[in-house]
């Protein structure tokens, strides 16, 4: 450990806090720092989400409407027809039940809910008025804030689903175009791209980001940052590969907790503005789960992800309580009412 790296760390976190993100060199540089180095990069991390985040942190939590069978063959997914898999497979889940989940996840505080569906698109008419009819309830049901993520989107798809009510939409890029043929074969990165600024052209607020973990190079989690970046992305989900069994990725290494808050910590450092909210992987931080928002998370996804059980609502609630941050679209009353509730 040297007083020149500090020095750096330092220079880097002061002008990202004045409102200069870090470059994509800086960044290759900083994710190879030594792990002894973590914890002085997280308090730059931490200050820099502050600064521009506050304490508010987004809450969401997605429902996946419809399993399993996907035509695309993404390496890393259980629902892929293309793998042997355990993940469950069935078509859509009626709207009442979509908006009794809605309303559970709003009981937690969430402020953004995910209508989730494998496929790539909306093609048929069957799609479109099942979409209009998920929407359409979920107006008229819940305060929620409505979110999708439904694959590639054309433009007319875009405006339909907005006219719809949608307001957020979330399509991941998965990784660096640069490893992506080793992802996905089936459709391609400029799809993804398309599908972004499609989304964002019809004013749908867009959240995209990837998964790290899946055999990708340290540049290549820095050029995912750095193109996220460049697409002006408000929201970045960051995942971390949980290696299903019959995937082509099953047998990879999970990343170590401190690979993890590297990664947050240098995306948070690139992308200093965005949300950036933590989904699957969570769990391989182990008891360093707290640690994310040091690291400059802004967002964290709770209850159960696409194909496996997210960790105890109730314990996420607990942490996000002891570290006292705010839920964004959750009340104080709201909240109020809780830690009585727990302390009853
Ligand atoms: S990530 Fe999405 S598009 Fe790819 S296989 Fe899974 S459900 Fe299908």
């Amino acid at each position: 450990m040297d007083n020149t790296t500090y020095a750096r760390i330092d220079g880097i976190t002061r002008a990202a806090l004045a409102g200069t993100p870090m470059s994509a060199d800086d960044g290759r540089w900083m994710i190879r720092l030594d792990d002894d180095y973590l914890p002085w990069l997280m308090a730059g991390a931490d200050r820099i989400r502050k600064t521009f985040r506050g304490n508010e942190i987004e809450v969401c939590a997605i429902s996946n409407v419809r399993s399993g069978n996907c035509s695309e063959n993404c390496s890393f997914c259980a629902q892929s027809g293309h793998h042997k898999t355990a993940a469950p497979t069935y078509n859509y889940i009626s709207s009442d039940e979509l908006v009794a989940q809605a309303a559970r996840a709003r009981s937690w505080g969430v402020a953004d809910f995910g209508i989730v569906s494998k496929g790539w698109g909306v093609r048929t008419e069957k799609e479109r008025a099942q979409l209009r009819d998920y929407l359409g309830t979920m107006n008229e049901r819940s305060d929620v804030g409505r979110c999708a993520s439904l694959g590639a989107l054309d433009k007319d798809t875009a405006v339909m689903l907005k006219d719809m009510g949608l307001e957020n939409y979330h399509h991941n890029l998965e990784c660096a175009e640069s490893f992506f043929d080793q992802v996905c074969t089936t459709h391609t990165y400029q799809e993804n791209i398309d599908t972004i600024r499609n989304a964002v052209d019809a004013g749908l607020r867009v959240c995209a980001g990837g998964i790290l973990g899946m055999g990708e190079s340290l540049d290549q989690r820095i050029e995912l940052a750095e193109t996220l970046r460049n697409l002006g992305v408000e929201s970045v989900p960051m995942n971390f590969l949980n290696p299903a069994k019959g995937t082509p990725f099953g047998d990879r290494t999970p990343l170590s907790p401190q690979e993890i808050l590297k990664g947050i910590a240098v995306f948070r450092y690139m992308l200093p503005r965005a949300e950036i909210r933590i989904a699957g992987g969570r769990q391989f931080l182990g008891d360093m789960q707290s640690m994310i928002f040091m690291a400059g998370a802004s967002g964290i996804m709770i209850g159960d992800y696409l194909t496996t059980k997210g960790r105890q609502v109730e314990d996420d609630l607990a942490m996000l309580d002891a570290l006292k941050l705010d839920r964004r679209g959750d009340t104080q009353q709201r909240r109020a009412q809780r830690q009585a509730d727990a302390a009853a």
